[in-house]
Formats: structure tokens, sequence, C-alpha cells
């Protein structure tokens, strides 16, 4: 079966198609640069890595497209505020978004920056202006006449009737009902940044980087066009409203937007201190792999409600299929099959794709790996599991993670990267005792822990309980986990 995908634009569930063989050109609007990513920015982030990761097992050939906003009132007022220029001041913030989003395993697009494409922002102004799209105002702004474009509306499903024209707003952000012309371009403010360019000097406003931005790097029209859900309007309205207005084409053919996420039911605010960046968690002892996990939970559509509670449940999800691996490559097991786990990992895997290929279903996909893992751990308790079961287990493992990708363990190093980034920033008093406890276990090599282990069980072997105890007690401390079980004793980080 195919993927079938919810269409913002069209409003109904559609089967996905490339406009052009089996090439997808997407567009996902990224970051503004001018603080550190939260996590409901990377619930959106993360959402469309899943639908990336999920396009290339599918066997199409992605080019996936972000930009970065390194321009925008936000950044303008800030850096302005700083006495640095804006790319001083992005600069810090581009970085730890690249940071951030590595560290959450989000595959990296390819990156357009705001500010590399001033002069053919103007040059598409001045075209708008030609086809008498675009007007320029008395200070030296130019904004987009929304009376000429009757699509208006198309994507938000507003009903923009009886406009006033020529009414005009020229901040980025707006959430008015009612349309207001929007400012392509913004003349120069003392104190302000701005570029010259063929239009007369200023800077641009928001929406237009995208549109100048997705046509350069994708052609006029192209397959899919991402977002949070807050995009919608104004600013993919006004993406279309843009680059249609220009080309007389259809500018994406599907427009997918995650859902805005909560955290602890509440929408997420620095004012009710549930605001958290992505670095707040870690700081605070939480894995990036457990936040992946939690962030894909929920399918993209529906709203997550971000808790510590399912934090948790996230971290002991992830440690479960970890161990189900580690089971699966270092148990010994009987030669032979068992055509029960034959068709178990062949079943999941359909499940998986056939959840996902219905709109990004990843709770349903989560759910058929981890009854894969409770019938094949069930299965190798009673030997029952065979030698050449398990490429088939590990196959349908490695399936699930090409999508979801929290199996491979390197959350330590990421974290330690994390706590001295804080050091460097001078927020010491955020690093917490859980933080420091997962890291100090990492100053424990392997084999050391190994060595460890086999004096252990010597001790307990010539019945010296009391240094058995005490080592064990070693490496909890230094957050060493330890599971006796038929194979012997495993062991893992906490
Ligand atoms: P921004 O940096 O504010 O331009 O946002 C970057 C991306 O994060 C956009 O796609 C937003 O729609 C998305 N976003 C912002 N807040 C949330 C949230 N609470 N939940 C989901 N997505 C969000
Ligand atoms: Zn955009």
């Amino acid at each position: 079966m195919a993927l079938r995908l919810y269409n913002t634009l069209s409003a109904k569930i559609e089967q996905f198609q490339p406009l052009e063989d089996n090439r997808v050109r997407m567009y996902a609007c990224g970051p503004t640069v001018y603080d550190y990513g939260h996590i409901g920015n990377f619930r959106t982030f993360v959402a469309v890595d899943i639908l990336r990761r999920l396009l290339r097992q599918s066997g199409y050939e992605v080019r996936h497209v972000m930009n970065i906003t390194d321009v925008d009132d936000k950044i303008i007022r800030n850096s302005a505020k700083n006495g640095l220029s804006v790319k001083q001041y992005t600069a810090k913030y581009e970085k730890a978004f690249l940071e951030d989003a590595a560290a959450l395993a989000i595959e990296q697009p390819i990156l357009v920056r705001a500010t590399d494409h001033i002069s053919e922002m103007a040059e598409f102004i001045a075209a708008l202006q030609n086809r008498g799209y675009a007007y320029r105002t008395e200070d030296g702004s130019y904004y987009f006449r929304i009376a000429k474009f009757p699509a208006y509306g198309k994507l938000s499903k507003k009903d923009f009737a009886g406009m006033e024209d020529g009414a005009r707003v020229d901040v980025d952000e707006y959430d008015k009902d009612n349309a207001r012309d929007f400012a392509l371009w913004k003349a120069p403010k003392p104190g302000e940044a701005s570029w010259e360019t063929s239009i007369g000097p200023g800077r641009p406003g928001w929406h237009i980087e995208c549109s100048v931005m997705a046509m350069e790097e994708l052609g006029e029209t192209f397959d899919l066009h991402a977002g949070g859900e807050d995009l919608i309007f104004p600013h993919h309205e006004n993406e279309i409203a843009q680059s249609e207005a220009l080309t007389g084409k259809p500018f994406a053919h599907f427009w997918f937007h995650a859902r805005f996420l909560l955290v602890e039911g509440e929408k997420m605010s620095k004012s009710l201190g549930n605001f958290f960046t992505l670095r707040d968690l870690v700081l605070k002892g939480h894995k990036p792999s457990s936040i992946r996990f939690l962030l894909t939970s929920v399918p993209y559509r529906n709203q997550l409600n971000f808790t510590f509670d399912g934090l948790k449940q996230a971290a002991s999800s992830v440690d479960k299929l970890r161990n189900f691996r580690l089971r699966l490559t270092g148990g010994h097991f009987a030669e032979g099959a068992n055509e029960n786990m034959k068709a178990l990992a062949c079943e999941t895997v359909e499940r998986m794709k056939a959840a996902l290929d219905d709109d990004l279903n990843t709770a349903q996909a989560h759910a058929a790996i981890f009854d894969m893992v409770r019938k094949a751990n069930a299965a190798m308790d009673n030997n029952g599991l065979k030698r050449d079961d398990v490429p088939l287990l590990l196959g349908a493992l490695e399936k699930f993670d090409e999508i979801f990708a929290v199996l491979n363990d390197d959350d330590l190093p990421r974290m330690t990267s994390i706590l001295q980034w804080a050091k460097a920033e001078g927020r010491e008093t955020d690093i917490t005792p859980e933080l420091l406890t997962i890291l100090q276990s990492a100053q424990l090599a392997d084999e050391q822990i190994n060595h460890k282990i086999a004096e252990m069980e010597q001790a307990r072997r010539s019945r010296n309980f009391k240094l058995s105890d005490s080592i064990r007690a070693e490496l909890l401390a230094a957050g060493i986990l330890i599971e006796q079980t038929k194979d012997g004793v495993r062991w893992r980080r906490k």
C-alpha cells in the first residue's frame, strides 16, 4: 500500500505521489534563530524527519530543503539591543540549533539562509510589482495586494470576502482573521540592520524568504511543504499568494502541518514555567533518545501532551528496545528456525509499514515493534527462539530504527557536550545530579565494567558475598545496572 497523507490544502487524506518520477521535492520552514530551540519546535522538526525517512525507506529520492530564518523582527530587535550585527547574533543560535537537531538524530536537510538571498528577494518583489501584485508605500516599504489574489485564504480556509483593499500590516506575525496587505519589504529604521538592493534600502518581511528559496531550490511547483500548524496562517497563506501570483502555477502540491505540542496539558510558555528547550531537559538528566522517542509516540496530527511521566516511559521503552537487541546479538541459540518467529518478524515489518503509510501513524508502528519484542522475549525465555530467527528479528528492528533512530546509544557524548556548554555559559546551577550520575557511568569503559563483573561473579562463586555485593554497589553508584539472566550477567548504563 502506498503512502497516504493529510493535505491541509485539500483538507483530505490523499495518496502521495511525487510530481516527477520517484523524486520527492520538499521544503520545510526552519527555525528563526533568535534563541535556543524548544521541544515544541522539535516536535515539528522530528515529524518532518520521520516523513523524510519514510519517503526514503519507501524508495523515493528525497530533496529536502529547509530555511534558516536569520533575519526577522525579533532578530533585528535583539541584535540591535545587544549591539551585535545580525550575523553575529544569529550565528550562535544557528549552531546550537544544528547541534540540537543532530542530538535528536534529525537528518540534516539542505540548508538555505535568508540573509544569503536578499537580492533575489528584491527581484522577486520587483517582479510582483510589475504584475500589479505589490505596491510601494511612501517610506519605501512594499506590500502584497491581497485584493488582487482572490484565492487568498484557500489554505487556511478563511473567508476574506469584503476585506478592505489597501489596509496594511507590517509586523511579521499576526493572527487577525481579516486579511491585511502584508509587508514584503520594510523600509530601513534608524539603528536597525538594512540592505541596499535594486528596490531600495531595507529588509525583507518574513514570508518572502520561503517563496524565493523554495522556488530556487525546488522549482516553481514542488511536492510538499511542511511546518507547524501555526504557520498555516498567515505564513503559508502568504507564501502561496506571493508564489502563485508570480508564476500562475500551483506552489506546493501537499501541505503538511504538525499539531502544536502541549506541556503537562498546557500551552508552553515562559510565564507558566513549562517552557523547555532541548538543553533544559538534558541538563535535568533526560536523554536525547528518550525525547525523540516521546516526540514520535503520538502521530503528528494529534496533540502530543509532553509530560515528565511520559518522558520516563519513553526512556524505558528505548531501554527495552536496546536490551532486546543486545539479547539477540549476545545470546546463544540452538540451531534451526521457529516458523512462528519468522512469521512474527514478517508481520511486524508489514504492520509498521501499514501504520506509517496511514498518514504516519507512529503510535501504531511503536505498538507493532513492542508486540514483537514481547513475543520474542517470551520465546527466548522458553528456549523457543532459534539461531535462524535472529537475523529476521534484527531485520525488523532495523526497519523500525531506519525511521525512529533510537537504537544506537550515542546519548552520552551528546549529553556531555550539553554539560560543557552549560559550564561555558555560566549555567552551572541548571546542571542536576541526575545528569552527573548518568555521565559518571560513561567514565567507566566497557572493558573495565566487564572486568568488574567478572570479579563480582568470581567473588560470588567463592561465596564471598561481601565482596560481590560491594562490587555491585560500586557499579550501581557509577550508573551501571546489572541483571542476572539465564545467559549470565548482563549490564547496561542507566
Ligand atoms: P520558529 O522558530 O518559531 O519559526 O518555529 C520553528 C518551527 O516550530 C515551526 O514549524 C513552528 O510551527 C514549530 N513550532 C513552534 N512551536 C511549536 C509547538 N508548540 N508545537 C509544535 N510545533 C511548534
Ligand atoms: Zn516558511
